[in-house]
């Protein structure tokens, strides 16, 4: 049993669409586990018709969003299909599932809403593909993942249960292979529910993530990521022209990458896949026969440098005004302010008499922190900062990517360099 995840770039349009059943043409539609995400942009439309249902329902401009997602779908279901009556009478349906939601009161819990209506995206794509796959003749089954992978509800970023996900996951898809040899089944990522019902999700880009919780408990073959570039890159294309593709990494070397800020693969992902030695596979969507890159325990040999350019970032220097020394207990405070306030640390310093960190400048949250360090502490901070993670360094790759910049901060470890720099990278000329 192998997994599938396509993500919303895959499904962007009838093309999309089509391309997705010739890829599981490939593996004769049988024993997959097909993990699709809402189509193209859809989940930021329903951040949209969230908000506006938020904050002016029953106006104008949510019916007309509103419109904009039914148009979206219809219209990819009109270029995909002749005889488009099938696949729309399995959408209706769920637009007015949506629509009931939108005119009914609101509770006092945005992030409840969020997810309520923010799970639509994957429940339209989903039936759409399933639907069209079905009328072509290549049965398969449309799971809910709302009823399979179970959470907590802390809305918008669910924490999984395990115990209970692994359970419903092995009992619906195994039974469903059981039943069904031939078969294939589709079903939603990013999205889950509650025990008692209510959709819940698992953070922006999260279906690589329910790829993975699917193959944890299928103990599945190999999870594969069908993306529109040909595998993980050691940069992002779009600052340099010569990026390469990494063959092979190890999960470490992915969790790592991951972690800084290279956004290939959902951080969330890898672990589970880690835990089970299943290999995460990176594929195009364009070259299906292409190797892509391939995740597993193994070490590749030649390490190529990555780079992870992290922007928006402030560096926050303290001094005690105390005049004592940076010790344990001042860490500690520090500590709980940035926690308390939701910051990630992303590179941290200290010296005797000083602490620096670099954070990601989330607007609302950075202010708070700096409000309740300056009791204790001189406040330094530099805005417009840009972190540089290279991960297997060398001496000549530093200079051309520090740019001549004024370097804030630096860190090493044998495997990586961290530099904390004023201003942004600029793309590389060929
Ligand atoms: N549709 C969701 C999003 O756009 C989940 C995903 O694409 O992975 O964040
Ligand atoms: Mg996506």
């Amino acid at each position: 049993m192998k997994v599938f995840k396509f993500g919303g770039a895959s499904v962007k349009d009838a093309a999309g669409v089509r391309n997705v059943a010739r890829i599981l043409e490939n593996f004769n539609f049988s024993q997959l586990v097909v993990v699709i995400s809402a189509i193209g942009k859809t989940t930021n439309l329903l951040e949209e018709i969230t908000r506006c249902y938020w904050n002016e329902p029953k106006s104008m401009e949510l019916t007309a969003l509103v419109s904009k997602l039914k148009d979206n779908h219809y219209s990819i279901v009109n270029e995909l299909v002749e005889n488009p009556e099938e696949i729309n009478c399995k959408l209706q349906p769920v637009f007015t599932e949506l629509e009931n939601v939108l005119s009914s009161e609101k509770t006092d819990n945005f992030d409840f809403e969020y997810d309520r209506i923010v799970s639509f995206g994957e429940i339209l794509s989903t039936t759409l593909v399933s639907t069209y796959l079905n009328t072509l003749g290549h049965k398969n089954i449309w799971l809910d993942a709302r009823k399979m992978i179970i959470t907590d509800s802390n809305y918008r970023e669910g924490k999984v249960d395990w115990e209970k996900s692994v359970a419903n996951v092995k009992k619906e898809i195994t039974g469903t292979f059981k039943n069904e040899p031939a078969s294939f089944v589709i079903t939603q990522g990013f999205i889950a529910g509650t025990d008692n019902g209510n959709s819940v999700t698992l953070g922006r880009e999260g279906s690589d993530y329910s790829a993975a919780i699917l193959a944890y408990s299928l103990d599945a073959e190999s999870v594969t990521i069908w993306k529109d570039v040909p595998g993980v890159l050691n940069a992002d294309p779009k600052f340099f022209p010569d990026a390469v593709k990494l063959d092979e990494i190890s999960y470490e070397e992915a969790i790592e990458l991951s972690y800084y800020g290279a956004t290939i693969i959902h951080p969330k992902t890898l672990k589970p896949l880690q835990n089970k030695n299943i290999p995460l596979y990176v594929k195009s969507f364009f070259d299906i026969n292409a190797s892509g890159t391939v995740i597993s325990a193994s070490i590749p040999k030649n390490l190529i440098p990555s780079y992870i350019f992290k922007r928006n970032q402030i560096l926050i220097t303290l001094f005690p005004k105390d005049f004592s020394f940076i010790g344990v207990d001042n860490l500690s405070e520090i500590f709980n302010i940035i926690f308390s306030n939701k910051l990630k640390i992303n590179v941290m310093q200290s010296t005797a008499l000083s602490f620096s960190v670099c954070v990601d400048n989330v607007e609302g949250h950075v202010q708070p922190v700096i409000d309740s360090l300056m009791k204790n502490y001189k406040v330094k901070y530099n805005n417009e900062i840009e972190l540089i993670t290279i991960r297997h360094y060398s001496s000549e790759v530093i200079d051309k990517v520090v740019q001549g910049r004024k370097i804030y901060l630096e860190q090493k470890s044998r495997t990586t360099l961290q530099l904390v720099v004023k201003g942004f990278f600029t793309k590389q000329s060929e």
